[in-house]
């Protein structure tokens, strides 16, 4: 546990604290939750209840219908899940834009100390004048065992495989020795999140995804369909989107309403290299990427090669060129990029496959790499259940070259990789999905 654990500040734990606080941001579960075992312990050795505060606010980008409906919909369970575990809980939403709320300062001013997720995009609290820890649930080998910034998967691959077995078993279950005797009153219940949802002020014009249910029950559901009906082929099948061979889970893994080392401990019973390859190499690579930099947004974060290459093809003429509305709007001349924006507008993801050709063709069709990038960040974070995540700003930058490596000098792209049309014609059947993104 120790290597997971940073101490935020100077502050000592507080003597006469009534209970550990421990503040839900990113990794919004119960089980196999690192940070909230740890301020479990913290708990437990001074003989204090602990409480969960999680806050619901308006002013993260992109607030939408589709995001605020997902994050509701997991509050339910979690509220059961820690009654049972007889761990307290707070759950705050706040309806405006003005309303900032002090709920969280109020907790931690009666707290012994205060334990949140460490997560690269979280906001640090400084502010607390009580012990402060930020503890790594979302990597299954812990952030700090990469101190530097990693050049590509080549480079972390053996140093996650060297680390992995210390890492790579169940966390402790959850065991708190004085229960929470104050109440546990949460507004939200599965039947009013429409109601709450249209209180809030937050951009309505985006939809929730029907179909679509975030909370732990629909996150297990997936997992086991994942694990019986699509993992024994997703070495094979996974690069062909109509055949559904992917997991699914980015959306889970987003909101913390499941921890990867729950995923990948139950897919190691199936032996697939490929998968964990993704899961653990991939994803542990783009938080390590993501922690590293301060840009992560910005094409300066870019290697030399890329940047230089960039530069030198900025200003090449695009035909067509499309402005960002046009291609939000799924109207450009190539119906599978159309059905790749469709599927985000309505299914609020695209087939990890045809999201690398998604972002390469609005390299293509902007008229600046800056404006690609823009656009592929507003488009993704908007509209996208999984989107304001390490996962999609490091693939992000990876359409411009990040973690990869030069590729044939051609226009606009540079040496940075191409993807066609014809290409994806060939490697994958493009009209299967084409008519199943039309059905939609
Ligand atoms: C332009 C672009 C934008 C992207 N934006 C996001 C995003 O916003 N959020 C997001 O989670 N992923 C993003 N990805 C990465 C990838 O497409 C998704 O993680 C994956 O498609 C999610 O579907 P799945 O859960 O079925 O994946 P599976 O294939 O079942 O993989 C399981 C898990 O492994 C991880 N994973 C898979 N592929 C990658 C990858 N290339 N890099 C890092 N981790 C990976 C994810 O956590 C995923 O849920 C983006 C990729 C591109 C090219």
């Amino acid at each position: 546990m120790a290597e997971r654990v940073r101490k935020l500040n100077e502050e000592p734990v507080k003597q006469d604290g009534e209970y550990v606080l421990y503040w839900a941001q990113r990794n919004r579960r119960v089980d196999s939750n690192h940070a909230l075992l740890y301020a479990a312990a913290l708990a437990n050795e001074r003989g204090l209840p602990v409480l969960t505060y999680e806050g619901l606010t308006c002013t993260y980008p992109y607030a939408s219908d589709r995001i605020h409906t997902f994050m509701l919909q997991a509050v339910p369970g979690t509220a059961r899940r820690l009654k049972a575990h007889g761990v307290g809980y707070v759950f705050d939403l706040s309806r405006s834009k003005a309303d900032a709320g002090d709920a969280l300062h109020r907790l931690a001013a009666r707290a012994a100390a205060v334990v949140t997720d460490d997560y690269p995009l979280s906001a640090v609290p400084r502010r607390f004048d009580v012990a402060c820890y930020a503890v790594d649930s979302s990597c299954i080998v812990p952030m700090n065992t990469f101190p530097k910034r990693e050049y590509a998967a080549y480079t972390i691959r053996p140093k996650i495989h060297r680390a992995l077995p210390d890492h790579f078993h169940a966390a402790e279950p959850l065991k708190v020795k004085r229960k929470w005797s104050g109440g546990i009153s949460v507004e939200v219940t599965e039947k009013n999140i429409p109601e709450l949802v249209a209180s809030c002020e937050i951009d309505h014009s985006v939809q929730p995804v029907i179909g679509a249910q975030g909370g732990r029950v629909e996150a297990e559901r997936r997992l086991e369909r994942f694990l019986e009906d699509r993992l024994r082929r997703y070495a094979s099948e996974r690069n062909e989107p109509s055949n559904h061979a992917t997991s699914g889970m980015s959306p889970y893994l987003h909101f913390g309403q499941m921890s990867s080392l729950e995923i990948a401990l139950a897919a190691r019973a199936y032996a697939s290299d490929e998968f964990l390859e993704e899961l653990i190499v991939r994803r542990e690579l783009a938080f390590n990427f993501v922690r590293s930099v301060d840009n992560y947004e910005t094409l300066e974060a870019l290697p030399n090669w890329a940047r230089a290459t960039l530069k030198a093809h900025d200003d090449d003429p695009r035909s067509p060129c499309y402005t960002r509305e046009r291609m939000e709007s799924a109207a450009t001349y190539d119906p599978l990029w159309n059905a790749t924006q469709k599927e985000l507008l309505l299914r609020g993801i695209i087939h990890g496959y045809y999201r690398m050709y998604w972002g390469k063709k609005i390299i293509e069709w902007s008229p600046t790499h800056q404006e690609a990038l823009s656009t592929m960040i507003y488009l993704n974070d908007r509209y996208a259940l999984d989107g304001r995540d390490p996962n999609g700003y490091t693939n992000i930058l990876w359409c411009f070259g990040l973690h990869d490596r030069p590729w044939f000098n051609r226009p606009i792209f540079g040496q940075i990789r191409y993807m066609s049309l014809e290409g994806m014609k060939r490697k994958t059947d493009t009209v299967a999905y084409i008519q199943e993104i039309d059905q939609l």
